[in-house]
C-alpha cells in the first residue's frame, strides 16, 4: 500500500510543528497540488481551516454596542461584542453567552438578525466570523464589563464614521451594514 492509500486528513486552526496524536515532528506532503504538514508516523496531513466565530451588533436608533477593553488582541481599537462558539453550541445561542459575559445584556437567540460572515484571513489562525444584530429594545439588562477597566457604550454610527482610526474598518462596516438591514 502507498502512503496515499492509508493517508488521512485532519483539520487544525493553526499550522503545527508536531502531530497532536502521536507527538512526532511533522514533514510535509502534497495533498490535492499544496504541501500540507503531514505526520510520518500515522500519516495525517494537517489541513489549516476557519475557525467560526460570532459577532453582535446591538443597535439603537444610529447607535452602536462597541466595547473598550484593555486586551491585547483588540490592540486598542473598539470592538463588538462576540468570540467564539463552543463544539456543542448554535451561532445564535454562542451570541446570547458572549453578550452576556462581556456585557451583561440578556438578549433572546430567537430576536437576532443574521447580517454577514466576515472572513478574516490572519497569518497564523482565519477565522469566518458571523455577524448578528439585535433591537436594544430587545435586549434586557444593565452593562456591566467584564473588565474592570473596560467600557462598553452606545456609539453613534457618525462619531465612529468621523474617527475611524479607534475602530476597524471592517467592524465599521458590519455596524453599518447591521443598522441598513
Ligand atoms: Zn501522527
Amino acid at each position: 500500500m502507498g502512503v496515499q492509500d492509508s493517508l488521512s486528513i485532519d483539520s487544525v486552526a493553526v499550522v503545527p510543528e508536531y502531530c497532536y496524536r502521536c507527538g512526532a515532528a511533522l514533514g510535509t506532503h502534497e495533498f490535492e497540488g499544496t504541501e500540507l504538514p503531514w505526520c510520518p508516523d500515522c500519516n495525517t496531513v494537517f489541513s489549516r481551516n476557519p475557525v467560526p466565530g460570532v459577532h453582535v451588533v446591538v443597535h439603537d436608533d444610529d447607535s452602536a454596542l462597541v466595547l473598550d477593553e484593555p486586551i491585547p488582541q483588540h490592540e486598542g481599537v473598539l470592538s463588538l461584542p462576540g468570540g467564539h462558539a463552543r463544539p456543542d453550541e448554535a451561532p445564535k445561542d454562542a451570541v446570547v453567552r458572549e453578550l452576556a459575559e462581556e456585557t451583561a445584556l440578556q438578549a433572546d437567540p430567537a430576536d437576532l438578525r443574521f447580517v454577514t460572515v466576515l472572513h478574516a484571513d490572519l497569518p497564523e489562525v482565519a477565522f469566518y466570523l458571523l455577524t448578528y444584530a439585535v433591537e436594544r429594545s430587545d435586549v434586557d439588562g444593565d452593562i456591566t464589563t467584564e473588565f474592570e477597566d473596560g467600557e462598553a457604550y452606545f456609539a453613534p454610527l457618525d462619531d465612529l464614521r468621523a474617527n475611524p482610526q479607534q475602530i476597524r474598518d471592517s467592524d465599521l462596516d458590519r455596524i453599518e451594514q447591521a443598522l441598513e438591514a
